[in-house]
């Protein structure tokens, strides 16, 4: 039975319960810092897209077998029973080659970490945290931070408490990249080491775990045969052109394609670093979120949502409410809009607020 249609809220700004705020999530800052007329729609309307892109799809293949992995982990599970679980959480109903990578990638992730020296303390673990502004130390009375850290370890080590961050990205994510240049500045790193001490563990920085997407693509049938074949420069005789295939690959086959590429490459599809905060970093970051929850504040109060066109479109992918805002498709649309139940739907408290 599918459960019963969220209903569109009212445009007026959330109800603040005397028992909890409503939260603010590193992702919400993000969605507002970028456009805030794409905020409101997704985080105060709730409107979310029913086609989700690719990508996302795909991200979250990997992140439900993930969890299951660091889960049984967490369980004490050992050897095959990990990497077995992982690939059961993998959706069966997912697009056939798109399961292959997935399943890879989770295969090929197990055998390069399962030996690392990490107690898995957490799984999934949600904060909320009192925003604060560093300046005087006043609380935020509008919102809550808050969010999910894909997990908490202990170093063995050392004994050292660290959160850690999984992603996949189809960008060049070997150590000393741009890409973790950037962290550097990643907000998130910063707001979810304050979670993490908020609900009582101690940890000292990210343990930020890369995995490169497999950007190997299926093989299809030449369509001229003729097209398949080339002429070998010595012995001016015919043979069969490797780049050329006379039938299209089978999920099996580009299975064993994806698995020799990993195999062959495991540091660079799979990289940890690292990612510390000084007390700098950490009060520049505090600073960010309390002042960004004043403008959220703001623009609900005032119900100023403005576009911002430089937004609509960036790295490749094209903002999902472009065609409401150029009006070719209306909010309401049920082919195309849902309405969450909850601003934070990934968030249990949130959805119980
Ligand atoms: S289409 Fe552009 S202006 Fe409209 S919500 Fe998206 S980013 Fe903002």
């Amino acid at each position: 039975m599918s459960a019963a249609p969220c209903a569109l809220p009212s445009a007026l700004p959330p109800e603040r319960s005397r028992v909890h705020l409503p939260l603010l999530t590193t992702s919400e800052v993000r969605s507002f810092l970028r456009c805030r007329r794409a905020h409101h729609y997704r985080y105060r309307l709730r409107v979310r897209p029913i086609e989700t892109s690719a990508a996302l799809r795909f991200g979250t293949l990997i992140h439900a077998g993930l969890e299951a992995m660091w889960r049984a982990w967490l369980e004490g599970f050992g050897g095959d029973d990990v990497l077995s679980a992982s690939l059961d959480a993998v959706q069966a109903e997912a697009d056939a080659f798109d399961r292959v990578k997935a399943e890879e990638l989770l295969r090929g992730y197990y055998l390069r970490w399962r030996d690392a020296d990490l107690e898995v303390l957490g799984v999934e673990v949600e904060f909320r945290s009192a925003i604060t502004n560093p300046a005087t130390g006043a609380r935020s009375r509008t919102y809550d931070l808050g969010g999910k850290i894909d997990a908490i370890v202990r170093e063995l080590a050392t004994g050292r408490v660290l959160i850690v961050e999984h992603k996949t990205t189809s960008e060049d994510a070997t150590i000393g990249s741009a890409y973790w240049r950037r962290l550097r500045l990643d907000p998130q790193v910063s707001n979810y080491l304050v979670g993490a001490r908020a609900i009582g563990h101690e940890a000292t920085s990210c343990l930020y775990d890369v995995l490169a997407k497999v950007s190997l693509r299926p093989y299809k049938e030449t369509p001229d045969p003729e097209k398949r074949f080339v002429t070998d420069k010595v012995t001016k005789l015919q043979r069969l052109d490797a780049r050329q295939h006379d039938h299209d690959e089978t999920p099996e086959e580009f299975r064993a394609r994806v698995r020799a590429s990993i195999a062959e490459d495991s540091e660079g599809y799979f990289s940890r670093g690292e990612v510390v905060r000084s007390e700098e970093d950490e009060q520049d970051a505090a600073f960010d979120v309390w002042n960004v929850a004043r403008e959220v504040r703001d623009a609900e109060r005032g119900m100023r949502f403005p576009r911002n066109p430089a937004a609509c479109s960036s790295f490749g992918s094209t903002c999902e409410y472009f065609d409401v805002c150029s009006r070719t498709a209306a909010l309401d649309d049920p082919t195309r809009f849902r309405v969450a139940c909850a601003a934070h739907e990934e968030l249990s408290a949130a959805r119980a607020d």
